[in-house]
Order: structure tokens, then sequence, then C-alpha cells
């Protein structure tokens, strides 16, 4: 909708013609002389003088608020890039959708539009006002269908609802049919960033004086952090803006709620580094989905898709989603069940928490999958999850540096540079690199490694012949391999050997992530007397087929009978099918033939092949 649009012609004619309420503030100001104009209580507020110095203060609690929230409304607008006068603020954005039902649709007469599945208070308010809601379903995908929409569009809308990052799917509608749909609509159209500051993408409010029947609204309570404090903001022009503050209630926002939003925006950074926290926890959550999927695939209980998030959520499909919700709710952990809304059969919606509730949250998904005994805790492995209030207080925190790339607490994550950090990808132009800490009442263990590395490594797990081989492949693989560990080697070499297996399987399998652009299989043969032959699957289903013998009980400091105990901890935690064969005479060249073979393996399977960057080396998509 170009420039000739005419506001008067879109304001319900009652409200044009409607005196709002005023008081002696709105003339004089509120911080002008000695206020006994509107029948508060002179003696201060009626509250313990303990609250006193608290950081809000109490002191002007008698005096009502200034109703048009000037300094908060500049510091809001100071942080999105607007003019306060194109900012409104509300008690929750809930009140914003109330207020446009309010200013722009005739009960009984207008419709509005929305487009399912999406977040349910437009219709409410629509319904409670009388006002038809009318529907242009999203696309299976969940983009919008901007033709679609425009058809649904008849004389009597007054408004388009549109929600960027979609709540429940977290999508991202694209830029380019946002604006089509606000120069096609023909109506008022709202763009709900509830979620913006979890995304990539800008915020439309920067089209607002392109297009002056855009309605932009945000919120305090999801990045911020504040949805107890109740402020939503509309961000539009100052003619719709103006109509805002005509009909709303004279103080809706409260004083204390005003000055805890004040400090909040004063400091934004602090917003900014829990949105970093967020954005890392839910690739963390996503991750370990995605290994779910997997793992669950040929059981009774699969899980479906996973939709990639640009909020501070994810929608997942997993069989009997109702029964799930509900069984999770008996394990006291509560997600949201979506499977009635559109598109969204057999979907839940699990709020991104603290790396603790995350954990919380798949050791309940577990628990109710039917996993007890030794498969709760293989599964709690396979998932680098640790119990909770493990006796052993394991720590296990894993994360792929990819993620943390990049980022920078002190800007603001609402641009494509930053926060494509937390969608972890492996083409070639990403570092593919892994840190893992693994630290256990048996082993601590820090492996941190670079598959585009030259071979440089430092690795000291108290087992120099140990160390040797891990040298194998780092300098074989040509991967940079940081390995630090310190094992229990006063009761045996065992644990020390399988849980840098696992650490180390975890940290190639999230360097090289999904997988895209990559060779995959990998093999190599002979070496001197002893031939070992090596090969690897990189298919996301763990195997090993080891076939070896050896004469001696030890080579250098470790037990032979752990060598296949390391590749079958390497290979499960790698999600690898891993196959070795090794015939000689001599032992240590036996194990340095399968540790030489296996880093020349990984070597072929992980180099990047430009003939299919981008894609997944599979015909099924996914690995
Ligand atoms: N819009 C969307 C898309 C939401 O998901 C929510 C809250 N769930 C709101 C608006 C309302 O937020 P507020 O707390 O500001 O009323």
């Amino acid at each position: 909708m170009n420039k000739s649009f005419s506001l008067t012609d879109w304001i319900r004619p009652n409200i044009q013609e409607l005196t709002s309420y005023t008081s002696a503030r709105d003339q004089y100001g509120q911080d002008q002389g000695i206020l006994l104009d509107a029948n508060e209580l002179g003696l201060g507020p009626a509250i313990p003088s303990t609250d006193a110095g608290q950081s809000v203060s109490t002191r002007t609690l008698h005096r009502y608020p200034d109703p048009y929230q000037r300094e908060l409304r500049t510091a809001i607008a100071k942080l999105r890039g607007v003019h306060a006068d194109q900012v409104f603020t509300g008690n929750g954005s809930d009140e914003a959708i109330d207020l446009i039902i309010r200013l722009f649709c005739e009960p009984a007469k207008h419709r509005i539009l929305c487009t399912p599945p999406t977040y349910g208070m437009y219709k409410v308010s629509a319904r409670i006002h009388d006002i038809a809601v009318d529907q242009a379903p999203l696309n299976p995908d969940f983009s919008l269908h901007p033709k679609a929409i425009i058809d649904a569009i008849g004389p009597d809308t007054r408004v388009l609802f549109l929600c960027s990052p979609n709540n429940p799917t977290g999508t991202m509608a694209n830029e380019s049919d946002l604006r089509y749909l606000c120069e096609h609509a023909g109506c008022l159209v709202v763009i709900d960033e509830a979620y913006i500051d979890f995304a990539q993408a800008e915020s439309m409010s920067k089209s607002l004086e392109e297009f002056p029947n855009l309605i932009v609204l945000q919120t305090l309570s999801k990045s911020f952090g504040l949805a107890g404090i109740r402020l939503g903001i509309a961000l539009a022009s100052k003619d719709i803006i103006g109509y805002f503050d005509k009909i709303k209630a004279p103080y809706n926002i409260n004083s204390l709620s005003a000055q805890v939003a004040l400090s909040a925006l004063q400091q934004p950074e602090i917003m900014h580094a829990k949105v970093q926290e967020i954005l890392l926890e839910r690739a963390y959550v996503t991750e370990r989905l995605e290994l779910l999927k997997k793992i669950l695939n040929a059981g009774p209980i699969s899980l479906g898709a996973i939709i990639p998030s640009q909020a501070n959520f994810v929608l997942f499909q997993i069989d009997q989603a109702l029964r799930i919700q509900q069984a999770l709710a008996e394990q006291k952990v509560i997600v949201r069940y979506r499977g009635n809304e559109l598109h969204c059969e057999n979907s839940l919606r699990l709020s991104i928490g603290s790396r603790e509730e995350n954990n919380s949250f798949f050791e309940a998904l577990i628990t109710v999958l039917g996993y007890q005994g030794p498969a709760y805790k293989n599964m709690m492995e396979q998932l680098n999850l640790q119990p909770k209030n493990s006796s052993l207080a394991q720590q296990d925190t894993a994360e792929n540096t990819n993620t943390a790339q990049g980022t920078n607490a002190a800007q603001p994550t609402n641009t494509a540079q930053n926060t494509a950090t937390a969608q972890p990808t492996n083409a070639a132009q990403v570092p593919r690199k892994a840190t893992v800490r693994r630290h256990t009442n048996e082993t601590k263990i820090d492996i941190s490694l670079n598959l585009d590395g030259t071979g440089v490594h430092h690795i000291k797990t108290g087992l120099r012949f140990f160390d040797h081989m891990l040298e194998q492949i780092a300098r074989h693989g040509l991967i940079d391999l940081d390995v630090q560990c310190q094992g229990d080697l006063h009761i045996d070499e065992h644990h020390t050997i399988e849980d840098v297996g696992i650490a180390l399987g975890q940290a190639l399998s999230q360097a090289y992530g999904d997988k895209r652009g990559i060779d995959r299989y990998g093999f190599v043969l002979p070496m001197d007397e002893s031939r070992a032959t090596v090969a690897l699957d990189l298919s996301g289903r763990p195997y090993l087929v080891f076939n070896a013998s050896f004469d001696r009980v030890y080579v250098g400091d470790i037990p032979t009978d752990m060598i296949e105990h390391f590749f079958y901890s390497l290979a499960t935690h790698m999600q690898a099918t891993l196959h070795i064969d090794v015939l000689g005479a001599n032992d240590h060249h036996k194990v340095e033939a399968c540790f030489k073979g296996l880093a020349r393996a990984l070597k072929q399977a992980i180099e990047h092949n430009p003939r299919i960057s981008g894609q997944v080396p599979s015909s099924k998509g996914s690995l």
C-alpha cells in the first residue's frame, strides 16, 4: 500500500469522533509543581519502609505514571532505530492486538485475516469484538502463500495479521513476501515480531516510512525475559500511534513496570548476551533432537520433522505427541501440544530453557519413551547428556565451537552476521572445529580439534603408547588435535582409553555436523608387513567390525583388548560404521596400522568436496 493510504478511511468513525480521557498532567506535564490534581495520596505510598532502597524505586508510587511513557518510548525508539512518536507501549503486545481490532474493525461488520498455524490471540481478540476471522493458511513448509493471502482479502477485511518468527513454528517469513503484502494487501498489515531478537532477520520496522499501513509488534516478554512486567510495543506511523494513545486506558503502563523496562533498555547488552546463550541452547537442543530422531528411527515411536527455529522454541513431531506431552507433564516437564494446529499433526512445542532445564527435558523424554536401566544410561550417553543428581556428578558439556564462532554479545542479534552462528552448518567456509569437555569421577577429558588443520597435536592421556596412536590420527588425518586426559590409571587403562574414544567420537561428529559437502566414505589399504584395511562410512549408524588378533597382552602401556574397545567407543560416538581388518606379524605395527588406517580413512571421508558443496552425501537427504 503506497502513500495514497489515508488513515482516516480505516479508523472506525466513532473513534475518529471520540474525545479521549485527559488529565491535568496532559496539559502541565508530570514533574511540574505541587500535584494536587489527581486525587492521589500526597503522603507517599502506604507500603513497608523496608521496600524503599530496592532497585525499583517505590518513592513515587503514589503518583499516576506518565500516560504516554515518554522516557520509555524514547529508550525503545533509540534501541529499535525509529522515532519516539512511532512507538506505543502497551500492557503486553496482547493489549496492542486488542487495540488494533478496536481501532480498525467495526463489530459484526468487519473481518480480519490470519495465516494459521499462528498465534491464537489475533483470533481471540477479534472474536471478543464480534469480528469475523478469515484464514489464508501457511504452506505445509510454513512459508507464507502471498497470492492466497491477497485472494483471501475481501472488501471488509481490515487487518492482516502476520507473525514472523511465527509462533508456534519458529519459522521466519521472507522479507520480500512481507514487503509484497504490505504493498498489495490493501488493508492494515500487522507483523508480530515478538521473537525477532532470536532471528537472523532485521525488523520490518525499518520500512515504517515506506508503508503507512504497517504496524510492527514487539515485546519485552521474550528476549528481555520480562513477561511478568507486561510491556508490549507497537511501532507504526506517528498518526497510527496517535490513535492507539487515543483509545488506550489512560495509565496502561504501571510505574514499576516502566522502571524495570527502562533499566533493561538502558543496558541492552544484557539482553543480547542472554539471547546468545539461548541460541547456543537452541543449537544444543536441536542437535540432540536430531540425534534422537536417528536413534529412534527403527523403533515403535519415532520423531518426525524438527522445524529449524528462529525463535526461542522448537516445534517437532513425535508419534503419539499428546500422550507423550501428558507423560512428560507427569515427569514435571511441561511442553505445549500443538497437534491440533494446521500442518502440525503430532507436534510439540518446546521452549528453549537453561542447560539444566533442557537436560531435564531429554531425561524425562527418554524415560517416557520407556528407556530404563542400562538402556537409559546408554541413551543418555549417546545424547551426551548426564543424569541429573548422578552420584558420578558427571558434567558433560560438549559444545560445537562452530556455533560460537563470530558471536558478539554486545551486538544486536537480529542481524544476519551474528545469528548465522546459531545454525551449525558445515559448509567448507565455516571452521569445522569442536570442543568437548567430559569430566567424570573416572576421567577428566578436554578435547578440541580442527578438521581442516595440518596435523598439529598436543596429546597427553598418561598412556604414552596411546598418545602415540592418537598422534597418528592427527598427523595422518591432517586434523589439529588437542587431547588432555587425566584418568584413573591407578585402577587401570580402561576408562582412559574408553572415555577418550567417546569424547573424540563426539568431537568428530560435532565438527563435521550435518555432513553437507563431505565425501562421507573413506578406506585405505596396506602398511609394511602388516596390512590394515580400514573402511569408514559417516553414516549416522554406529557399527564396528573389528577383525584382529594380538599375541601380546600389552603393546606399550595399553592392553591389546582395549584396541577394539577404543574403536567401538569411537565409532559409536561419531555415529559411524567402521570396519577394521588387520593382519601381520608384529603387534606394535598392527595397532599402529589400525590408527594410521583410521586417520587416512577419516581424512578421505571428511574431505570437503566442492562438487557436492552444500549437499548431504545421501539419497535420503540427511545422514
Ligand atoms: N505475539 C506472539 C507471537 C506471542 O507468542 C506472544 C506471547 N506468547 C505475544 C504476542 C504476546 O506477548 P506479550 O507478553 O507482549 O503480551
